[in-house]
């Protein structure tokens, strides 16, 4: 069936044994948005990406894939589906090198335009360290790589998990720049961000979580940044 829907997650309850995280959350990415999800500690953002990631079992019809339900199947079925996670922390392997990390990641071999030459096209600092150990690089570094490990698989959709965690503004801004050429080459986004500045610049349209719930969602110009803030930190 063709759907320029690419993901539709419905009331989605997602629950780590008997604490539930998530709550009645819907969500939809049309092919070639970038999608952000904002919101403070604990409001279920990374449940949400682990649940999509299949690292959260959860009802199949919850979470579609261009129609086809995910939600109970596991993660590597989904990895094969073409959806890939950036991690939270990047989790590269320390004691391989970066072009080691990244043809892990290209392990499953999907068709596409990702390969090792475009990664470091799209990243060259990337290029210049491919023999160094991953423990050798820098934060801004280790996340390009962390980047470069997830599009090797060539995703259809790929979950970002607070990629600009701990790093100086100029390196989150480097590393942003390249969200819009990762899209025009044909994969969609969804960006865990909790820095709203950086969340409204690089998205379509943005939803914010407040403790498991939607609490607001819409194209950054629909919302004044208080009510972003509201939905963001909830009643004074
Ligand atoms: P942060 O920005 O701090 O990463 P978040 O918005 O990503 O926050 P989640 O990590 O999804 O939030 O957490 C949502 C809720 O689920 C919180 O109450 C958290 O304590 C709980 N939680 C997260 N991971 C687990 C886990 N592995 N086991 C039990 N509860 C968990």
């Amino acid at each position: 069936m063709a759907t320029d829907r690419l993901l539709e997650v419905n009331a989605l309850d997602s629950r780590y044994g008997a604490l539930q995280a998530l709550f009645a959350v819907d969500l939809r990415v049309a092919e070639g948005e970038t999608v952000a999800i904002v919101g403070a500690n604990g409001a279920g953002k990374s449940t949400l990406l682990k649940s999509i990631m299949g690292l959260i079992a959860n009802r199949a019809d919850q979470i579609r894939l261009r129609g086809q339900p995910i939600g109970d199947l596991p993660a590597y079925r989904i990895a094969l589906l073409g959806v890939t996670l950036v991690p939270e922390g990047r989790r590269l392997f320390p004691s391989l090198s970066v072009e080691e990390n990244l043809l892990l990641g290209g392990r499953m071999k999907r068709p596409g335009t990702w390969s090792l030459g475009a990664v470091y096209t799209l990243f060259p600092a990337l290029r210049e360290r491919r023999y160094h150990r991953a423990q050798a690089l820098s934060g801004g570094q280790r996340q390009m790589a962390a980047f470069g490990r997830a599009l090797m698989a060539n995703p259809c959709l790929l979950l970002i998990d607070e990629a600009s965690l701990g790093l100086a503004p100029l390196v989150v801004k480097d590393l942003y720049a390249a969200l819009p050429r990762i899209r025009a080459a044909g994969t969609s986004l969804v960006v865990v961000e909790q820095d709203l500045t950086q969340a409204l610049g690089i998205s379509d349209r943005v939803y914010c979580l407040q403790e498991g719930r939607v609490a607001l969602h819409g194209r950054p110009a629909e919302f004044s940044r208080a009510a972003l803030s509201q939905a963001y930190f909830g009643a004074a």
